[in-house]
């Protein structure tokens, strides 16, 4: 706005603001002066000219200031508007990226690959705020990224995977541990009708909460605690999604899960790969187990208590 940037239509519009002053207020020739002289920076002009206001010159403040918020805050939609656009390419790229991957990689996924529910959330839910830097172009790229706390939000065709493993569909209430940014629990919700999920660090589940909550996810709730025993409260859970590494499977988990339901997990040694494994509940004392891919997580950590 200030040096000399004003619009077309803003100039004459000050201008005319000057007349208007110099016939109607009776400010001395040297202040009208001295307020054309700066012409170019409205605020200096505005500082200046009050030492000889009136109630006119009240109200034309009033209205200059006006002016200006409302440029700015034209000036900030606009930068804004920008920004959205370019997000959504980067989403719908995003999208197009893991479909291509799960297609040329049948051997995780079988023939049917990623359903178009799943896409569809990936595709709608703005991972770019569940990240510190809220920057489209890190967002969206298929990469995990650090979150601190010496955590990531994983690959987005790893949440990809982990979703549609978990089977999940719009009357399932779904547990998963290690909200990390919020973003897989998110992803979750837009499938679910209710998404329970624990976070061991106390930083981290509060920012998940409140990055949740400020988009509007009321069908999440978010625990501090170690989600080794579960959430029996909010369970029992049709799906259990597990994003961090651990030896073993948590029987509590096991124990809430409904007969039907999935546990999605990866299962192996930390700081190394482990296995993705699907744990299905055939009976009440009975599953099956199948590994399915690779994968690098961060640990499975254990509160002290
Ligand atoms: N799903 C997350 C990323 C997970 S990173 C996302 O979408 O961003 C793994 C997370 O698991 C980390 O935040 C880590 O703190 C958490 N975690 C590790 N052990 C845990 C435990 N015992 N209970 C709950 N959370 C745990």
């Amino acid at each position: 706005m200030c040096g000399g940037q004003l619009t077309g239509q803003m100039q004459s519009w000050y201008q005319d603001l000057l007349e208007d002053r110099l016939t109607h207020c009776g400010h001395s020739l040297d202040a009208v002066f001295r307020l054309t002289a700066d012409r170019s920076n409205p605020l200096v002009a505005l500082k200046r000219s009050t030492q000889n206001r009136g109630p006119i010159g009240d109200r034309t403040i009033m209205k200059t200031l006006l002016l200006l918020v409302l440029s700015m805050v034209a000036a900030a939609r606009e930068a804004t508007a920008q920004e959205d656009a370019q997000c959504v390419r980067e989403r719908a790229a995003m999208v197009e990226t893991i479909r291509a991957y799960a297609r040329s990689d049948a051997s995780v996924l079988g023939q049917q690959g990623l359903s178009e529910r799943v896409l569809e959330a990936m595709g709608q839910t703005k991972r770019h705020l569940f990240i510190p830097e809220r920057s489209c172009s890190i967002a969206y790229a298929d990469r995990p990224i650090p979150i601190g706390h010496g955590q990531t939000i994983s690959q987005p065709f790893i949440v990809a995977l982990m979703t549609q493993l978990a089977e999940v569909a719009s009357d399932h209430v779904v547990l998963e541990v290690g909200t990390g940014s919020g973003y897989q629990a998110a992803i979750l919700a837009h499938l679910a009708r209710k998404v329970c999920t624990i976070e061991i660090i106390p930083p981290l589940a509060e920012a998940a909460a409140k990055a949740l909550r400020d988009l509007a996810y009321d069908n999440v709730s978010v625990r501090l605690g170690d989600g080794y025993g579960g959430w029996p409260e909010c369970g029992p859970f049709d799906a259990i999604v597990v994003t961090a590494a651990l030896g073993e499977l948590p029987p509590p988990l096991i124990e809430q899960l409904k007969v039907g339901g999935r546990l999605v997990m990866p299962v192996g040694p930390a700081y190394t790969t482990q296995n993705l494994t699907v744990v299905e509940k055939i009976d009440p004392g009975k599953t099956t187990t199948r590994a399915v891919a690779l994968v690098r997580f961060v640990p499975f950590t254990r509160s002290q208590n």
